[in-house]
């Protein structure tokens, strides 16, 4: 979590919160976001990964989202294989990952792309 200025009072708020603490104001959700869903198939972690660098060890079923601050290449390794996907900044991106039925390689799908509310 991290704190930001409200655009109105300045006071420091969560980038979490969905209005200023103080004033009211709202607070644009974040206009570049990353959201992973694992199929819940697969049985083993999935290492993510942004730009070459390690955000989490998925488990099967689970997801996660990021903030990210530019275009980037998304990362999912899964046993012996991986996959990249090119993301561009300044909108919400859904992946799911799944893998291959025989082979186990893993595949990476844009399940949905949209910019956030006031944007
Ligand atoms: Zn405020």
């Amino acid at each position: 979590m991290a704190l930001i200025k409200c655009p109105e009072c300045d006071a420091d708020i969560s980038d979490k919160a969905a209005a200023c603490t103080r004033c009211g104001a709202p607070v644009q959700e974040a206009a570049s976001r990353i959201e992973v869903q694992l199929d819940p198939k697969i049985l083993v972690g999935a290492k993510v990964s942004w730009n070459g660098e390690r955000v989490e060890v998925l488990r099967g079923g689970r997801s996660l989202d990021f903030d990210i601050q530019q275009d980037g290449v998304l990362t999912v390794a899964c046993g012996l294989y991986k996959s990249k996907l090119n993301v561009a900044a300044g909108k919400t991106t859904k992946v799911f990952v799944t893998t291959a039925p025989l082979t186990g390689k893993v595949r990476l799908q844009i399940v949905d792309s949209y910019t956030p509310r006031g944007f």
